[in-house]
């Protein structure tokens, strides 16, 4: 089966490594097109998944776009469609990665008679998106997608909720190769050395820098802890969100935690810094998808503490493989920070059980077949890497 991959980003969020993982193994036999260019078109090479950017100006509409906006970027859509439909001919299936990616790819599908498939990474709901914008996501993936993967019980929730087809949905949670997450001791112990953070308590937080991520309520946590725990703050602002930047390294100078809290902007390196960590904390306020850096961190073998809502009430069981705490609630969160610095051998316990539990529930071998699978079921056509060609049926 060769699919055509579309994702609106050029730039590397959840939802981009999670394409990274499903693209791979179907080798020239898929290619993924982009609406903008950037760091992740490079990744997706680095990674030889043939990429093209479609798209030869940036689109416009954003989450919080309202009818007519979204009505004004149609004519601005016209020639990224007209390019998307003369690539999905040579494809067998059209794959959507993100929401202006199933805008297009629902027209495409229907103007090139291919299926599509909408691979949701969101939460649909008012928290995230404008009314006009939810419309628009669920209507396309009613009317024009055989298939909806939802990328946890959550997101899969919310669509029923907004009026998404039941019918059409499978829960399947991102895949990780278990591999990507052994680290050498050496090298993380240099990287300790490198940033200056022997003898503290580290606790990072490895997200792009957004409101909605919440690391400003990591920042008021720590204000609380002893002065040895210190905070690595990894990631970068992915979309704009300069202001919020800003207001976290003003907040850092009023509560004088300069020198206990870095910036280390977007990495590359996220198992090496996780590794050099004594804690992994993830703080949305809003509640997330599905939470990528919570696995991650267990693959690591590192604790984690997780905003309690969403996604990450998924992963998590309370006190078996990481804490939850309350979302925007920085006593309880620093609470938290504070038994781990003490008890170290519950803490590793709990560890140790996140990175068996981790491994086994998300290996992306499974998670890869299970898509497959799914492909397969759906449009009665062998959808494994490499297996073969048979006739598509997407009724
Ligand atoms: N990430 C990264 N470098 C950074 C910060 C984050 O590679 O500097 C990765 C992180 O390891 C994770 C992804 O970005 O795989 C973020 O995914 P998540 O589901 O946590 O959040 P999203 O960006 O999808 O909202």
């Amino acid at each position: 089966m060769k699919i055509l991959f579309l994702d609106q980003s050029g730039k590397p969020g959840g939802a981009e490594l999670c394409l990274i993982d499903i693209a791979k193994p179907y080798g020239d036999r898929a290619l993924v097109g982009l609406f903008a260019d950037g760091d992740f078109r490079k990744l997706l090479q680095q990674h030889h998944i043939p990429v093209k950017v479609l798209a030869t100006q940036p689109i416009q509409v954003r989450k919080q776009s309202n009818f007519l906006q979204a009505l004004a970027s149609v004519g601005q859509l016209a020639p990224l469609l007209a390019k998307v439909v003369q690539t999905a001919k040579e494809y067998d299936l059209i794959y959507a990665n993100t929401q202006k990616a199933l805008v297009i790819g629902a027209l495409a599908s229907f103007l090139a008679r291919r299926p599509l498939v909408y691979h949701l990474h969101d939460i649909l709901s008012s928290e995230h998106f404008s009314r006009t914008n939810l419309r628009i996501a669920v209507t396309l993936a009613n009317r024009f997608a055989s298939l909806v993967i939802a990328n946890s019980q959550a997101s899969h929730t919310a669509f029923i909720a907004e009026g998404g087809n039941a019918k059409l949905t499978e829960i399947v949670y991102n895949g990780f190769d278990r591999q990507n997450y052994q680290t050498v001791a050496s090298e993380v112990k240099e990287l300790r050395q490198q940033l200056g953070l022997e003898g503290k308590f580290v606790v990072g937080h490895f997200s792009r820098l957004a409101p909605w991520k919440g690391q400003h309520i990591l920042i008021r946590a720590l204000s609380e802890c002893p002065p040895e725990v210190t905070v690595i703050l990894v990631g970068d602002a992915l979309f704009g969100e300069q202001d919020y930047v800003q207001e976290l390294h003003e907040q850092v100078a009023k509560l004088k935690l300069e020198n206990r809290v870095q910036f280390l902007g977007f990495r590359a390196d996220v198992p090496q810094l996780m590794a050099a960590c004594d804690l992994v904390a993830h703080t949305s306020i809003a509640p997330e998808p599905f939470g990528r850096v919570i696995v991650e961190a267990m693959l690591c073998g590192r604790p984690v503490v997780a905003a309690k809502a969403g996604g990450a009430v998924e992963l998590i069981e309370h006190g078996r493989n990481g804490f939850l705490v309350t979302p925007g609630e920085s006593e309880e969160l620093a609470q938290v920070i504070q038994t781990c610095v003490a008890e170290v051998e519950m803490t590793a316990t709990i560890a140790n059980h996140g990175r068996a539990i981790a491994g086994q529930r998300f290996d992306i071998v499974a998670i890869n077949q299970q898509i497959a699978q799914l492909l397969s079921q759906r449009f009665k056509k062998p959808a494994h890497p490499g297996g073969e060609e048979g006739r598509l049926q997407t009724d």
